[in-house]
């Protein structure tokens, strides 16, 4: 027997969540079990675990969208036990059983192996949240960044504390926006070289262009943000887009596009084929500054997750809350 944090949905009454006692043929299918290590909270989980329900369809359920930890059992050629992996995207934690428990049952396919260079404590710190920011840098890379600062929105948030960080050790001068302007020192930390106020580009005029101002974005919050900053781009510069956390919706017109040839690249980290997993993994391991790593993280217990998905959902987590699933 080991724990796990379940979600239990009985009839028309909402799912609520704790820490149960599970057994291993209760684990779903899959050809390599994992004795995990850490996971961590991301929006997506914040859905998953809460009231609302969100993404999951099938209850009982365990959340958990990332995880990392060392393989225990394998029918797969490619991992042996005592194998490091970690495990990103496939809607494991939404549709699968995911990695708030102490062991998981996933498919070889999911798994990454650990890349030199990183533990499973720092492989979590980063998580899906860093793995995506990773995505979202090599996406722009791919475009080319252009000269300017780029910018970075959710800045104090997962994806925007590990795209802070990323930029500014790859030499770019790096302007965070976030609606939190306490946490200045923090992303000043990260590296961010501007802070700007989330009122800043919210309320601006609403014109379809205006100076030319970024070289890039890391966008984690589109809506009314995402419709500004397209605006704002430089000639030819590109946008990442990774989230929604300020809304779906895109109030913007063609004419950044038009005018400005402004790439709008949307970013995915769910299906990504196993050769950009690798890649990127192994960028991260090499390219992300480790202090500045551990300056994110904020620890957690299973028995924490249910306050902490409230507390993602409403845009109040800081960097990264890693979840010690033994603790
Ligand atoms: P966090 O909650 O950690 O960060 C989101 C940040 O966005 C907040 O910290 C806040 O930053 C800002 N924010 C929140 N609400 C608003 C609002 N109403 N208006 C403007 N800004 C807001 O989430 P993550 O960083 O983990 O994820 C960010 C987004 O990226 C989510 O939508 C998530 O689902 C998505 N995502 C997508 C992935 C993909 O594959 N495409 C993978 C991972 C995440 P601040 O306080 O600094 O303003």
């Amino acid at each position: 027997m080991f724990n796990a944090l379940v979600v239990r949905k009985e009839g028309d009454e909402k799912p609520s969540a704790s820490v149960e006692e599970i057994s291993e043929d209760q684990l779903p299918e899959g050809n390599v079990t994992v004795a995990v290590e850490y996971s961590t909270v991301n929006y997506k989980d914040g859905l998953c675990i809460g009231p609302g329900g969100g993404l999951v369809r099938n209850y009982p359920h365990v959340p958990g969208i990332d995880f990392a930890g060392t393989v225990e059992s394998s029918d797969d050629d490619r991992y042996t036990p005592g194998d490091k992996v970690v495990l990103t995207g496939w809607r494991v934690g939404e549709v699968h059983w995911g990695g708030y428990s102490q062991k998981a049952r996933v498919k070889a396919d999911w798994l990454v192996p650990l890349p030199d260079g990183l533990d499973t404590r720092q492989a979590m710190a980063v998580g899906t949240a860093g793995f995506t920011a990773m995505l979202a840098v090599m996406a722009l890379e791919d475009h080319g960044i252009k000269d300017g600062p780029v910018l970075v929105t959710g800045a104090a948030g997962g994806v925007g504390s590990v795209a802070t960080a990323i930029l500014a050790k790859l030499g770019h001068e790096v302007a965070g926006v976030t609606g939190r302007p306490e946490t200045a020192d923090y992303l000043k930390d990260l590296g961010a070289t501007q802070i700007v106020a989330r009122e800043e580009i919210n309320e601006t005029t609403k014109r379809p262009l205006e100076a030319e101002t970024w070289g890039g974005c890391v966008d984690a919050v589109g809506g009314d943000m995402l419709a500004r900053v397209l605006g704002q781009m430089k000639y030819g510069a590109s946008v990442s887009a990774v989230g929604l956390a300020g809304g779906a919706g895109l109030p913007a017109t063609v004419i950044p596009f038009l005018l400005r040839g402004v790439n709008l690249l949307g970013i995915d980290s769910v299906m990504q084929p196993y050769e950009n997993r690798v890649r990127a993994w192994e960028r991260i391991a090499k390219g992300l500054p480790m202090d500045k790593l551990e300056a994110m993280i904020q620890p957690a217990t299973l028995g924490d997750l249910p306050g902490l998905g409230r507390d993602i959902l409403n845009g109040q987590v800081k960097g990264r809350v890693v979840v010690d699933v033994n603790a």
